[in-house]
């Protein structure tokens, strides 16, 4: 089972999995810059990478999982000067950068939940970081290769690149780097165009700053992730992932950083999630070409005509595969909404399948072999879902009398199906827990708890009864008994 091979940025090819530790895998994806809401887009690789995680617990690795919060220091348009958004974003709201920060990581964890994602081992920020970043940057300056100029420091690109190759990962070119560089207004203070900030001057405007060697500043966007890595998951770890839009400069920075720090520092294999578009352009925060995930479960958008739930989202992301484009569009989800109601009753149904002696018209255990095929081949997920409705085409046949199954290799194909469906896709099935709704829940614990209370008045218990009665009465719930049963209102 764990033939698994993944692709892998840095060589361009698809390897074999070995991580360092045998039976301990050590990944780190870069989080959400928290200044704005989460769209679809960032949803989208954040669910390519739980079904990563999830698959590989599902192998049976340990997997000490860090997704980071980048509450500081991103600067926009992916260049390493111009302002920081977060506290651009407090300034026109009149708010407190951490409030800002704190708004848009509750709706990130809450829209993660909807959408059914594991929570990581280990979720950094980078403002609860800033003494690991400074000792970060002292080193590299220490091993030469940043250096300071007016309170703040950079990483000297073309000393490094003397050694080691700088944008190994993007696979371009230094030259070609220092011809398409622009120079702009507040780039004087670099020796070269192409050098970045490890640490940036604050001017005394700013807000969101902090005490260093160098004097009042915060750190440049590519720091704290290497800082972060390397605490909680040391010089040498397996996978770095993250959106393909961060492989320059975030990556390729971060590499540069690393092995500045030391030359024997390796993350073994970079792997990067393609991008959601909508209207074929990128889905973005910065262009406004987006839609947020609370406008999509509630249909409160003048994109599609109705809304979809998270489950139909996951599923529509889960039928593409984690490395190629997707488009959004009605037709796609309304043909995702239709095909995940036929995998979810489809699977409800092969509990119910009448059993034979014997299996007629299909493999059960090549079926089975398949699946792993499928997500052992770079996570592909569409490959397992179309091998799911394989299983669910068969169990139909089963139906109609034109197969048999016996009853060991029902429970087989219902255990299989629905550990890929639940445990590794990640969806929910019809009847799952997590689908009952709060009131169906409040019902249900209220059923139990008025059982126990007829118990204790059947034991002549009392007290128990009356504290039940007492303590329900005053969250305004009411207990009326009559003769032969007990009702509530609330
Ligand atoms: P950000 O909050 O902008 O730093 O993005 C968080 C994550 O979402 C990063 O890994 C990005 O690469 C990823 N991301 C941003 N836009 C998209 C998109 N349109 N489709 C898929 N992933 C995206
Ligand atoms: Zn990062």
């Amino acid at each position: 089972m764990r033939n698994l091979s993944v692709f892998n940025s840095l060589t361009g090819k698809k390897e074999s999995f070995v991580p360092f530790n045998k039976d301990l895998v050590q990944m780190y994806v870069c989080g959400p810059t928290v200044y704005n809401y989460v769209h679809l887009g960032n949803c989208r690789t954040f669910i390519s990478f739980d079904v990563i995680y999830r698959y590989l617990l599902h192998l049976g690795y340990r997997v000490k999982y860090v997704r980071n919060i980048t509450d500081v220091g991103h600067l926009e348009n992916d260049s390493d000067d111009g302002d920081d958004p977060i506290v651009k974003k407090a300034q026109k709201e009149n708010l407190e950068p951490m409030e800002v920060v704190h708004k848009y990581t509750i709706d990130f964890h809450e829209n993660l939940r909807k959408l059914n994602t594991l929570p990581p081992s280990i979720e950094p920020t980078a403002t609860g970081h800033i003494v690991e970043q400074i000792e970060l940057i002292e080193k590299i300056i220490k091993n030469g290769f940043g250096y300071v100029r007016n309170g703040s420091v950079y990483f000297d690109v073309l000393k490094f690149n003397n050694t080691s190759k700088y944008g190994k990962l993007s696979r371009r070119n230094l030259d070609e780097l220092v011809h398409n560089s622009r120079t702009l207004d507040g780039q004087n203070d670099k020796l070269n165009p192409q050098d970045f900030a490890l640490w940036k001057k604050a001017d005394s405007k700013h807000i969101m700053k902090w005490n260093s060697p160098w004097g009042e500043g915060f750190p440049g966007w590519h720091t704290e992730c290497s800082a972060m890595s390397m605490k909680y998951l040391g010089n040498k770890f397996d996978i770095h992932g993250g959106g393909i839009d961060l492989k320059f400069p975030h990556h390729d920075c971060e590499i540069a950083q690393s092995e500045a720090l030391d030359q024997n520092s390796k993350i073994n294999y970079w792997l990067h999630a393609n991008m959601l578009t909508l209207n074929g352009k990128k889905m973005s925060k910065s262009t406004g070409n987006s839609i947020l995930p609370r406008e999509l479960f509630d249909g409160d958008n003048e994109i599609f005509s109705k809304s979809f739930s998270p489950n139909v989202l996951r599923f529509f992301f889960l039928q593409a595969h984690y490395r190629s484009i997707l488009d959004l569009s009605e037709e796609a989800l309304m043909a995702s909404e239709k095909g995940l109601k036929k995998l979810e009753v489809g699977i409800k149904k092969i509990s119910k399948l009448k059993t034979s002696k014997s299996t007629s018209g299909f493999d059960i255990l090549n079926w089975e072999k398949n699946c792993y095929k499928a997500m052992n081949d770079d996570f592909n997920t569409p490959s397992l879902i179309s091998n799911l409705f394989d299983a669910i085409h068969y169990s139909n046949s089963v139906l109609m009398g034109k197969e048999k199954i016996s009853k060991k290799d029902q429970n087989h194909l219902l255990n299989k199906t629905s550990i890929f469906f639940s445990e590794v896709l990640g969806l929910n099935l019809i009847g799952d827990k997590k689908n009952i709704s709060s009131n169906e829940l409040l019902e249900k614990t209220l059923d139990i708890l008025i059982k126990i209370r007829n118990k204790s008045r059947t034991n002549r218990d009392f007290e128990t009864s009356d504290k039940i009665r007492d303590e329900l009465n005053k969250i305004g719930i009411t207990i009326n008994d009559s003769e032969n049963s007990t009702t509530y209102e609330y």
